[in-house]
């Protein structure tokens, strides 16, 4: 993706080879972090001068720094299409920004998630009724509308991935939101890894609940979003307890009442100010380049990587509803005979290729992807999976060029072409 005018920092940094040379970094694992954009870079630069506490300074560093917190809010707000009337609320990730969402929920809400989650989304839930993987976009909307219309009277929420962190396969969420509108339910979405790629819109696709990481988003790491309807979020207790989150404290610590704004209830402590200047910026950056660029060239290093990898006997993509819909650039795959881990340890090591392994946070996913037995919890391969029931992920976006997935391709066929011994 080059033809984009905007540049990413760290492509063409040297790394070693296991031969003693170096070699150019080709990095294509952006799903898990993306690289930092320069506008971000200089967004952070033009920042540090000022960079003081926010809402309770008087200082004029803590004015200009308040400001700019402020206005990162609404550039997100811009970003994403939400209301005026949303919240939009900084969180440290997508799964802070989740766990902050389950928080909130009203007591007694079913909450209807897919096994297809990434953990993030699929864990945080209290009560959760959870829906095998669907043989097709069609059928996630069928499950979906059958599992609303069994759900018990209450509040209902709908939770989903927009773009899946395993298959990069888009998931139907427009379709989702008015199946939960129909139902009177409402819809959240995880947007990790399709805002890097693609706009999105929650008017206009009438989502209730969005969360997002900064660091998917060629920002640093450490800032993300929960934005949507304000009103179970001011309801809540607040997710963090402290400075900020209080409006009013008596009685020794014994009484206190919250901030009735949603985002300063939920904002306790002093908050990532760098990393929500950066977020915005990310923001601002990818909304003023146009999407249909990023798209395009998005789309034929896709083709090329899927085509190259269908044409290398025994490397087999992993995908939920083969070549049906639209995808964002994450491609995971196996390769026969070598157990993940040490294709990824090899693409690294001979060819100075970055790609993840394991199971990529979304074990039930992963497994009925490969079509594998779950294994007993005692064994499981640590915080997001890897050994013998794991894929290898490649994953791209601003930054990768040609060479570096024809060298993917490349290196595959010759790991391919010799089976571990
Ligand atoms: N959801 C999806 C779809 C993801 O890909 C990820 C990151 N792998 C997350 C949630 C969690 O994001 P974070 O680690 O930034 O909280």
């Amino acid at each position: 993706v080059t033809s984009a005018p905007l540049r990413v920092i760290g492509t063409g940094a040297q790394v070693p080879l296991n031969d003693g040379r170096t070699t150019g970094y080709a990095n294509l694992d952006y799903a898990a972090s993306a690289p930092c954009l320069e506008a971000v870079h200089e967004a952070i630069t033009r920042a540090l001068p000022y960079y003081s506490s926010v809402h309770r300074g008087a200082g004029y560093a803590s004015q200009v720094t308040t400001e700019a917190y402020e206005k990162a809010r609404e550039t997100v707000r811009s970003f994403l299409g939400a209301w005026e009337r949303d919240a939009v609320v900084f969180t440290r990730n997508t799964t802070d920004a989740m766990n902050l969402l389950a928080h909130a929920v009203p007591s007694g809400t079913t909450v209807i998630v897919f096994e297809t989650e990434h953990h993030a989304t699929l864990l945080p839930w209290k009560r959760a009724v959870r829906l095998p993987a669907p043989a097709s976009p069609l059928e996630a909307v069928s499950a979906a509308d059958r599992a609303l219309a069994e759900a018990p009277a209450g509040p209902r929420l709908l939770v989903v991935t927009a773009a899946s962190n395993v298959t990069g396969e888009l998931w139907p969420i427009a379709e989702l939101a008015n199946v939960a509108r129909r139902h009177g339910a409402r819809i959240a979405v995880d947007a990790a890894q399709l805002v890097p790629h693609r706009p999105l819109d929650m008017k206009t696709l009438g989502l209730d609940y969005v969360a997002f990481s900064g660091h998917k988003l060629y920002a640093p790491f450490g800032a993300g979003v929960l934005a949507g309807r304000a009103d179970w979020l001011r309801a809540a207790e607040p997710y963090l307890k402290g400075g900020g989150a209080s409006a009013a404290v008596r009685d020794g610590g014994e009484t206190t009442r919250w901030s009735a704004d949603p985002e300063q209830r939920h904002e306790a402590g002093t908050p990532n100010v760098l990393g929500v200047i950066a977020l915005a910026a990310a923001c601002e950056a990818l909304a003023t380049t146009g999407w249909d660029v990023l798209k395009a060239d998005e789309e034929r290093l896709l083709t090329r990587l899927r085509n190259g990898l269908a044409a290398i006997p025994g490397v087999r993509e992993l995908t939920l509803w083969g070549d049906r819909g639209e995808r964002v650039g994450i491609v995971s795959f196996v390769v026969d005979g070598w157990n993940a881990r040490d294709v990824a340890l090899t693409l690294s090591g001979d060819y100075g290729i970055g790609v993840r392994d394991g199971k990529f946070c979304a074990h039930p996913f992963v497994h009925h992807l490969l079509g594998a037995p779950e294994a007993p919890l005692e064994d499981g391969a640590g915080g997001c999976g890897s050994g013998q029931t794991s894929a290898v992920r490649a994953s791209f976006g601003i930054g990768t060029t040609v060479e570096h997935v024809d060298r993917l391709l490349d290196a595959l066929a010759r790991i391919a072409g010799r089976p571990r011994g």
